[in-house]
C-alpha cells in the first residue's frame, strides 16, 4: 500500500546542500532527526560552533513515522522505574521529561505546527489495579493523575485508564522544518559519516563522499548510533516496530476527544490530527512475527466499518534495557563524543531531553541518569544475546551485513529484517534500517 505518513505527505520539507569539501567546526552533529534538529536548535541559540550533518533529507527516518504524542506518561513507566530502579531514576526521569513537555510546548505554540493541548490517556484492558498503583507512583514523585473508570470514547472497553491534562500533539515535520530553518547556514544533506578518528584532542570523520569534517566534539544523533560496537549497543538495545493507518470519514463524536495507548504492546494507540484517527498498533520486536498491518486493518473495520483507510506506515525505534534512553558518552573511554539513543518509542520528549543535557541545560544530577554506560544487569540483556547467538548460529541466507545473523523475509512490507538488531534490507539489498551500513547482495529466489 502507502508507506508514507500524513507528516511526510502534508509538508514540503526544505533542501539543504550536500558538504562537498573538508570543513572544520567545534561540535559536529550526526543525524538530522527530531534529537539531531533540537541539539542544532540549541547550539544556535547559544552561538556556538557546530555544522549537522543528515545522509538522506532531515525529518526523513524515524521522525516522519512516529505519531508525535508529546506526553510525559510513557506507558505505565512510574510504578516500574519506582519498582525496579529506585525513587531517584524515577523523579529524574519525570522531571527531565516534565521539563522537555514544557520546552517543546512553548517552542511549538509559536510554530506552524498544527500543535494543539490534549490530555492522554493510558488504558488497561485487565486491570484497575495498575492504573491505582502507576497513580500512586506519580503522587510518590511530585506528578499527577486522574484515574478513570471505563473510559469512553475508546473503542475498547478497559477496565480502567489513568489521564493526564495538558499533554499535546503536533506535525512532527511542520516543527522540524520550522526549527531548521535558521539553522540553514549550518545542515548538510545527502553527507553521510563513514568513520570517525581521534586526531590531536579532536576527531576526524570521514564522509561517504570522500571529505574531512575536523571537531572537538561529536553528538551521533542517528536512532540506532552508526558506531554501536564499543558502545555495547547492539547488546543493550533491540529494535520495536509498529504500524499505523489513517482512518477518514468518522463522524466528529467517534473521534476520540484525547490521545490513547494502552498498557500493553498488543493494545491500539490512537490520536486525531484534524477530523482523523491515526491508529496504530500490532507491532513487535523487527525480524519476529507480529500482528502487522493486517490485524490493524481488522481492527479498524471492526470498530469503525464507516471509516476509510487512506494510509498506511509503519516504523521502528530503538528500546533499551531499563525503559531509558542513553544520553551521554558514547563509550567509556571518549569523553567527547556523545550519543542519544534508546527512547523507547517516547522519542518526542526525550530527543528534547537529549538535547536540554547535551548544550548543558539539565542539571547534572538529573542528566547522569541517563548515562549510557549504566549497568546492564537486566534480563532483557540476556533476551538479546540469546536471540543474537541463535539467530547467528543458523545457516540460513541472506545473512545480515551488520554482525552476520540470518535475516528474515517479512512478506507483508518486503523486506529482510534482522531478528537481532533490527537492520532491514529491501528486496534487492538496499538498507531501509540501520544499524547496518552495507547494503546485502540481492538474494535470489525472492
Ligand atoms: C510508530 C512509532 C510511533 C511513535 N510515536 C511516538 C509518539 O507518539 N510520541 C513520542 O514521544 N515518540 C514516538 N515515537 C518515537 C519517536 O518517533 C522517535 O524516538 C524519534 O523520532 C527518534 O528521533 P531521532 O532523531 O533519534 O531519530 P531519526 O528520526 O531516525 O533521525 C536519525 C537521523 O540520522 C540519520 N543518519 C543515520 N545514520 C547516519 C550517518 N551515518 N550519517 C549521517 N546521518 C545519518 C538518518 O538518516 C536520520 O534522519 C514513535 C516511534 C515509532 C516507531
Amino acid at each position: 500500500m502507502h508507506n508514507q505518513s500524513i507528516w511526510a505527505e502534508t509538508v514540503t520539507m526544505p533542501n539543504f546542500l550536500p558538504l562537498t569539501q573538508d570543513i572544520k567546526t567545534d561540535t559536529l552533529i550526526i543525524g538530522g532527526g527530531m534529537t539531531g534538529l533540537l541539539c542544532g536548535h540549541f547550539m544556535k541559540e547559544q552561538g556556538r560552533d557546530y555544522i549537522l550533518i543528515e545522509q538522506n533529507q532531515i525529518a526523513g527516518h524515524t521522525t516522519a513515522g512516529t505519531t508525535a504524542k508529546i506526553t510525559t506518561q510513557h506507558g505505565l513507566i512510574y510504578s516500574n522505574l519506582l519498582r525496579y530502579q529506585g525513587e531517584d531514576i524515577a523523579q529524574g526521569y519525570y522531571l527531565a521529561n516534565k521539563e522537555a513537555l514544557q520546552r517543546l510546548t512553548d517552542m511549538a505554540q509559536n510554530t506552524d505546527c498544527d500543535f494543539e493541548y490534549q490530555t492522554n490517556l493510558v488504558y488497561d484492558m485487565e486491570s484497575e489495579v495498575s492504573i491505582e498503583d502507576e497513580i500512586k507512583a506519580l503522587e510518590e514523585i511530585g506528578g499527577a493523575g486522574i484515574f478513570v473508570k471505563k473510559p469512553e470514547g475508546l473503542p475498547v472497553t478497559p477496565k480502567a485508564a489513568i489521564a493526564t491534562l495538558n499533554q499535546a500533539q503536533f506535525h512532527p515535520l511542520k516543527f522540524a522544518k520550522a526549527i531548521a530553518a535558521p539553522q540553514q547556514e549550518h545542515i548538510y544533506e545527502k553527507t553521510r559519516a563513514l568513520g570517525i578518528e581521534k586526531e590531536g584532542t579532536g576527531y576526524i570523520i570521514s564522509t561517504a563522499d570522500g571529505h574531512a569534517i575536523r571537531a572537538k566534539e561529536v553528538i551521533i544523533a542517528t536512532h540506532f548510533p552508526f558506531k554501536n560496537i564499543r558502545g555495547l549497543y547492539f547488546i543493550k538495545m533491540h529494535q520495536s516496530r509498529s504500524y499505523e493507518i489513517l482512518l477518514e470519514g468518522i463522524g466528529k463524536d467517534k473521534l476520540p476527544p484525547f490521545m490513547a495507548m494502552g498498557s500493553q504492546p498488543e493494545n491500539l494507540s490512537l490520536r486525531t490530527y484534524k477530523d482523523k484517527l491515526i491508529l496504530g498498533g500490532h507491532g513487535g520486536k523487527t525480524g519476529e512475527n507480529h500482528g502487522n498491518f493486517n490485524q490493524l486493518l481488522e481492527d479498524a473495520r471492526h470498530y469503525y466499518p464507516e471509516a476509510k483507510v487512506t494510509r498506511t506506515w509503519a516504523a521502528q525505534d530503538c528500546m533499551t534495557l531499563d525503559q531509558m534512553p542513553y544520553i551521554g558518552n558514547h563509550n567509556p573511554s571518549y569523553e567527547n563524543i556523545k550519543v542519544a539513543t534508546g527512547y523507547n518509542k517516547w522519542g518526542m520528549t526525550n530527543s528534547m531531553v537529549a538535547a536540554l543535557a547535551l548544550t548543558d541545560q539539565m542539571e547534572r544530577e538529573i542528566a547522569d541518569i541517563f548515562y549510557p554506560h549504566r549497568s546492564m544487569a537486566h534480563p532483557q540483556v540476556l533476551v538479546n544475546l540469546a536471540t543474537s547467538t541463535a539467530n547467528l548460529l543458523k545457516l540460513k541466507r541472506p545473512r545480515c551485513s551488520h554482525l552476520g545473523c540470518a535475516l528474515v523475509w517479512n512478506k507483508e512490507e518486503q523486506s529482510w529484517d534482522c531478528p537481532c538488531h533490527g537492520s532491514r534490507f529491501h528486496k534487492e539489498g538496499s538498507i531501509l534500517n540501520e544499524p547496518a551500513q552495507k547494503p546485502i547482495t540481492k538474494p535470489s529466489g525472492v
